[in-house]
């Protein structure tokens, strides 16, 4: 077994990571919606990730992570928080365009720098996008979509942080931690009054992939929504 992961082990690393820490099932197929790539592509690199004792595949061909596998995955998603997290609050970078830049660094970082990265961006404890640095540490949410007109909500986290998604999310206002109400709920659009004349207008699709505590609060989902992996031509407005 090799020592360390390539960059693109890590990369999926990364994805089944989230699948895990978001209680969704860990698959193949979850994995190539979640990555936007095609069954082979993934067939192919979750082969790989298996001879190099990363996961396990059951007969029904759920992925498990190995002990090592976790580990990494768990280094390199605190990693990639980490450096957003720099990147916003020491660095200053809007947080609408840390995700690629962290993509990039993720997979370079030493310890110590990690460790002073650590020690810069003082008491937070997620990433700009609401993903706890700390692996374990995430609050269960539900997703913006689901929830009923009038229902107070707070935002808890961006689960696509594809950068397009995010640069809207900041367009609209939407950020981890605000509160507001959700006025209009249709088949077609969400919309989130923060008071102050402050009103974020998002699709039903794009509502999906926004993670908030709501009361009342619909049931939690156990299904990866499709709307998670929406290409760039379809969660425009
Ligand atoms: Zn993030």
């Amino acid at each position: 077994m090799s020592s360390h992961a390539t960059v693109a082990e890590e990369e999926y690393l990364q994805t089944i990571f989230w699948l895990h820490e978001a209680g969704l099932p860990m698959t193949g197929a979850n994995v190539a919606r979640a990555m936007q790539l095609s069954a082979p592509t993934v067939h192919e690199m979750v082969g790989r990730l298996e001879r190099d004792g990363y996961i396990t595949r059951a007969a029904d061909k759920s992925i498990s992570f190995t002990e090592e596998g976790l580990s990494q995955a768990e280094a390199v998603v605190r990693r990639h928080r980490l450096i957003e997290r720099f990147l916003t609050d020491v660095l200053g970078i809007a947080w609408d365009d840390v995700h690629e830049e962290a993509e990039r660094l993720e997979h370079a970082m030493s310890p110590v720098l990690e460790a002073r990265m650590l020690a810069a961006i003082g008491d937070a404890k997620t990433c700009p996008h609401g993903h706890p640095i700390e692996p374990g540490t995430r609050i269960e949410g539900v997703p913006l979509g689901d929830v009923e007109e009038g229902a107070k909500i707070t935002v808890l986290r961006f689960e696509n942080e594809a950068e397009d998604l995010l640069h809207l999310f900041k367009h609209e206002g939407l950020e981890p931690g605000r509160e507001g109400t959700v006025a209009t709920a249709d088949g077609e659009f969400v919309t989130v009054d923060f008071g102050a004349d402050s009103t974020a207008t998002l699709t039903r699709s794009v509502a999906e992939t926004v993670s908030v505590l709501a009361d009342p609060s619909p049931p939690p989902r156990t299904a990866l929504p499709e709307q998670l992996v929406l290409g760039k031509e379809r969660y425009g407005r």
